[in-house]
């Protein structure tokens, strides 16, 4: 199923995240969390492309297993800055052929040490995306960034080159982490006013231990409210509170967002079926599956 089948529409969608296991780690226990977070009934469940020191080399499989297996509308993370046009042809060829439709095409951070671009490489996710229309009928998203790209001068230069992404035929966006709603609201308003009006996913990361907190800030560069560092500072040496305060702050993030015609959100789950499961939990009534 293509996921603009379920974005184009009134119905709350919520979907949730996967990251591979690192070359070596026994999959087996990855396809265990893929069926846990399956029997969850996400909208659809997206795998990562070498993030989170996950490897590259299994988000196919993994994706794989949450379509073919598990049943679940897959959305593949493809990067390019890193790879040549042929290992990302060989990655979109191996998609086409386990019918996975959905791409979630991005340019990936730059590596450091190696001139970038090297010839005939990828420079921006615009042109990754271009390249992936002519290679078949996948159903491509892209990311955007409520507080701007950490590389952008400015909001609106990267909202010029997000609109070239919309117009290279990216038909959804989900958007990077962020804890207050503000951000968001003032955002889709000012991506509308630049014509961007497909559909926008909200992507919530529920930070749910102390550690998370540093490495999750360094890695999206979000602004934290005081608000939710009152949380951290409160519980952050208890895990069981702290667990329950993040989940309790996500599920109300979530509940605002829906309450505001945000239908659409996907949770950083981070192979973490116990924190999708109590998340959903609390919208029993409100994602209806
Ligand atoms: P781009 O859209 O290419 O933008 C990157 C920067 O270049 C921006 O500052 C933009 O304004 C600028 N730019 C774009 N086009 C031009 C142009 N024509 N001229 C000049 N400047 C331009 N990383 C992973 O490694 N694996 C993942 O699975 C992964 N999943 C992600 C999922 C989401 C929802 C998000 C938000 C991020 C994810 N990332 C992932 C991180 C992402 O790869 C990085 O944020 C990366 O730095 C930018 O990728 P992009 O696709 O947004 O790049």
């Amino acid at each position: 199923m293509r996921i603009t089948e379920l974005l184009n529409t009134e119905r709350v969608t919520i979907s949730c995240e996967l990251f591979p296991p690192k070359k070596g780690t026994q999959l087996e226990n990855y396809k265990k969390i893929v069926a846990d977070m399956a029997a969850l009934r996400p909208a659809y469940m997206s795998v990562t492309y070498g993030a989170t020191g996950g490897t590259s080399d299994y988000t196919v499989e993994l994706a794989n297993e949450v379509y073919n297996v598990n049943h679940i509308p897959a959305l593949a993370h493809l990067t390019c800055a890193s790879s040549t046009r042929e290992k990302v042809a060989s990655v979109v060829a191996e998609l086409k052929e386990k019918g996975i439709e959905n791409i979630l095409a991005l340019r990936g951070d730059i590596p450091e040490n190696v001139d970038f671009p090297l010839p005939n490489q990828y420079r921006h996710a615009s042109e990754l995306i271009a390249d992936i229309r002519a290679q078949g009928n996948f159903c491509i998203g892209g990311a955007c960034y409520p507080e701007g790209h950490p590389e952008a001068e400015t909001i609106f230069e990267d909202l010029d080159h997000l609109k070239e992404k919309v117009d290279a035929g990216c038909e959804f966006l989900t958007t990077q982490m962020f804890f207050d709603n503000n951000i968001l609201y003032n955002f889709l308003y000012k991506a509308l006013k630049k014509g961007i009006d497909v559909p926008v996913v909200a992507g919530i990361m529920p930070i749910t231990n102390r550690a998370q907190v540093r490495k999750s800030i360094a890695l999206s560069g979000s602004m934290v409210p005081k608000r939710f560092l009152a949380i951290v500072d409160r519980f952050g040496d208890d895990a069981a509170a702290m667990k329950q305060a993040g989940i309790a702050y996500a599920t109300e993030q979530i509940i605002d967002l829906i309450a505001n015609g945000v239908n659409h959100v996907h949770i950083y789950t981070m192979n973490k079926p116990d924190i999708a499961g109590a998340i959903l939990a609390n919208l029993s009534d409100i994602y209806v599956r």
